[in-house]
């Protein structure tokens, strides 16, 4: 077997975490199932540095995720976590203590505001939210106690592009941990770690599982010193990844590229045709011309995916609803990254602190599948004639 590091992206993606010569030829690593892991005597019970321990510590299938994902984020090592929230809960925990200041992306996963508040405010920690357009103008916001910026770009529900690098550069150099929410690029379209980031997780739920399946986080560190810290905290939180999940999420693995391609292809076509209706106000997408960060988008990621939004015209409630419930192809539904269209509607007037949402009109994410995009604009199309009888 051939070391996957040696490979280009792609072709370690086929190969990572695979050990045919040692199942018998069988291509894929089996899944693992256990809690109990046995030890040939007490010397190598009381050998700290005995491969495996304990199931919830780590096992060969955990392993063969975290060395892969690790490697296609270009980063130390990784840890595998029950969710995406669990990733980002972790993370956070893992670098702050009472007292300090936590700078946070005013786009971020909305449930990461719900744990500032609930969890991180308890223990004495304040919040800030920022422009993720502010840059390097972030500066003015650093304290000496700010002991996290907190990123994720494109942002949650309007994908807007932070300047990752520059923020990165000014956070080592006033001595402030960056932890970024990488779930949007998957690992594939842009690598954080590569510009200077300290910690990069990602809810592998998305486009890693890439068919609404699993529930599954990943959380990479840039070096051994911040993946100490990583994995004493998931230690003393008790997390761990569920077997089926991870066996999945390595199975995702294999096409992700192609699937993402994809994803993205359908996603311009729906776009392109959206553009040029009356109804659409506006289209929240990276690879739009105008759309805020698209510049640095273009400089820092490789391709796109397939999720955006929109913002209808101003309608009445009733037009609104009746559009979106007339979406046969395009069911609401709170996830992405998968095989199948989804709409999920978004409320940034009530979330949005740092940048006050000013916009008129109802704002709806599409997540675009692997459908034929002809039979998604055709499904869009009637729902826009049924909107227009109620608008
Ligand atoms: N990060 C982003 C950007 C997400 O969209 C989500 C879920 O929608 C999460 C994190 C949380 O992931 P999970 O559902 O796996 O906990």
């Amino acid at each position: 077997m051939q070391n996957p590091k040696n490979m280009r992206r792609d072709t370690a993606l086929v190969h990572a975490g695979r050990k045919p010569e040692d199942y018998h030829g069988v291509v894929n690593p089996p899944l693992v199932r256990t809690s109990t892991i046995l030890y040939p005597n007490l010397a190598a019970y009381e050998d700290k540095n005995h491969r495996y321990r304990y199931g919830r510590l780590g096992n060969p299938l955990s392993d063969s995720f975290e060395r892969a994902i690790a490697d296609l984020e270009g980063g130390f090592d990784a840890i595998s976590c029950q969710s995406g929230m669990s990733a980002i809960t972790t993370a956070l925990l893992s670098f702050l203590k009472t007292g300090d200041h936590l700078l946070v992306a005013d786009t971020c996963y909305p449930p990461v505001r719900d744990f500032c508040r609930n969890i991180l405010a308890r223990m004495g920690v304040e919040t800030e939210y920022y422009d993720p357009m502010a840059g390097i103008e972030i500066e003015s916001l650093i304290r000496p106690n700010t002991a996290v910026i907190y990123m994720e770009s494109p942002g949650s529900g309007t994908f807007e592009v932070m300047d990752v690098p520059a923020v990165a550069r000014l956070a080592r150099n006033k001595g402030v941990v960056t932890i970024i929410d990488n779930t949007w690029s998957a690992g594939i379209l842009f690598n954080p770690i590569k510009h200077g980031v300290n910690v990069c997780l990602q809810s592998a739920t998305k486009y890693i599982g890439g068919h609404s399946d699993i529930n599954l986080g990943v959380i990479v560190a840039a070096d051994e010193e911040t993946f100490a810290r990583l994995r004493q905290m998931s230690w003393d939180l008790g997390v761990c990844a569920a077997a089926e999940d991870l066996n999945l999420a390595l199975r995702g693995l294999r096409t992700l590229t192609t699937r993402m391609k994809q994803n993205a292809a359908n996603a311009q076509a729906v776009m392109d045709w959206m553009a040029g209706r009356p109804e659409i106000q506006k289209l929240y997408h990276p690879s739009l011309p105008g759309h805020k960060g698209h510049d640095i988008w273009k400089r820092d990621f490789t391709g796109a995916n397939g999720i955006f939004s929109f913002l209808l015209k101003p309608a009445p409630r009733e037009a609104v609803h009746s559009f979106v419930d007339a979406l046969t192809l395009i069911p609401i539904g709170s996830s992405w990254g998968g095989y199948e269209s989804l709409l999920q509607p978004q409320y940034p007037a009530k979330i949005r602190s740092a940048v006050p949402w000013t916009e008129n009109g109802a704002l709806l994410r599409f997540q675009i599948g692997f459908e034929d995009p002809a039979d998604l604009i055709a499904n869009i199309e009637q729902a826009l004639k049924i909107f227009n009888s109620n608008a």
